[in-house]
């Protein structure tokens, strides 16, 4: 069988984890932490960056960052992973979806702007598919409301905004607090990994506590007070220096794993676009103020029938395809003391949305093979 997924190895991981261990540093906040964080920085024009064991730990902080109090409102998508919503259901907030827009899977922005209410402290976005959301108008509506925002760019690792007047932003960049994941599914991974990113400088201090047990251990280590102690709420959100070492490996090789991967994403959509015109099937769609970073390649079949039927017909040929998010409004967990909601694009996404194998290794001229065969019932 083909699989869905195969987490590429740079060859250099480990190198830097052997030197890693030999330093005799083996916890977090290191040379490999810091050497990682510094790289994001400088090459993303991020402000402040932290390590942490999970992108799913990452949203976590900002949840905490952000002070949601039980009853606060977050507005976000709800074709999504459950991490981007579970981070603010644990400090009691009440979760406002949001609809995806018609043409793709990311948030629709115009519902953003609805949902608002005196009550909403926070707006988080998701660039699904490493597919920028419209910043420009989701920071202008934000500030406007003073709320502050969240991407959770756990897909959108080197992508970039390109605002109206021509100016390239990283993904990350824009919202006051923003979040990564290194998941061994993801482009750059580390097995289970993620990053914190804090743009508004008035979260910094904070989040250096919240990441170090609610303790003000790093100001301690870098000789600004002499004893450290707890401050604050917070937990042991910090890698060890191992999952730091193994991602320098990955990072280190990030521009022969993006051109790779976003090659395989182009030869999808060239080989495949006259074979789906033709069965109405929709190809992915990259708006205007995006480019591509090769995270995902999707299809949008007519109905569930025809979504199942492409699966079966590439499991068949030995071909592991698979479907995404079961929209979170939709789950039983927020059913159970909520009402049914209607969001028509997330639900066509839940039905309908079918991801292509992307990996570095990748045998995609087998896969496009198997995918023209298939022909409507
Ligand atoms: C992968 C992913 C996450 C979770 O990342 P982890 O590092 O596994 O915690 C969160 N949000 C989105 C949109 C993701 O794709």
């Amino acid at each position: 069988m083909l699989p869905f997924n195969k987490p590429y190895l740079s060859g250099e991981e480990l190198e830097f984890i052997e030197d890693a261990i030999n330093s005799g540093h083996l916890s977090g906040n290191g040379k490999y932490t810091k050497k990682c964080q510094n790289w994001f920085n400088t090459k993303y024009g991020f402000k402040h960056s932290l390590l942490t064991s999970s992108c799913t730990d990452a949203l976590e902080m900002c949840a905490i960052l952000l002070n949601i109090q039980p009853g606060d409102e977050v507005i976000l998508p709800s074709y999504t992973f459950v991490s981007t919503a579970n981070a603010f259901a644990l400090r009691g907030a009440k979760l406002i979806f949001v609809d995806s827009r018609f043409d793709h899977p990311g948030v629709d922005e115009r519902c953003i702007a609805n949902a608002i209410t005196e009550k909403t402290k926070a707006i988080v976005v998701v660039h699904y598919a490493g597919v920028a959301c419209d910043m420009d108008y989701i920071m202008e509506v934000a500030d406007k409301y003073e709320i502050p925002v969240v991407e959770d760019a756990a897909q959108a690792i080197d992508n970039f905004y390109i605002s109206k007047s021509g100016e390239r932003r990283a993904l990350g960049s824009i919202g006051q607090l923003a979040t990564f994941s290194f998941h061994e599914t993801k482009n750059i991974i580390s097995g289970e990994g993620g990053l914190l990113v804090i743009n508004d400088s008035a979260y910094i201090d904070r989040a250096e506590i919240i990441w170090e047990k609610g303790t003000n251990r790093s100001s301690f280590f870098r000789g600004e007070i002499n004893k450290y102690g707890w401050v604050d709420i917070g937990s042991s959100f910090l890698p060890s220096e191992l999952t730091a070492a193994f991602l320098w490996g990955q990072l280190s090789n990030i521009r022969r794993i993006q051109q790779k991967r976003i090659g395989f994403y182009h030869t999808y959509l060239t080989e495949l676009s006259e074979w789906a015109n033709k069965l109405n099937i929709r190809i992915p769609f990259t708006p205007e103020y995006s480019i591509v970073n090769g995270h995902m390649f999707y299809l949008v079949c007519t109905s569930i029938e025809q979504r199942n039927a492409l699966i079966t017909h590439l499991k068949v040929n030995q071909i592991h395809a698979v479907f995404h998010y079961i929209s979170l409004h939709k789950s039983d967990y927020y059913l159970k003391d909520n009402e049914d909601l209607s969001l028509p694009n997330c639900e066509k996404y839940s039905d309908c949305l079918v991801r292509l194998p992307l990996y570095y290794e990748l045998d995609i001229q087998r896969i496009i093979d198997v995918v023209k065969k298939f022909k409507d019932e």
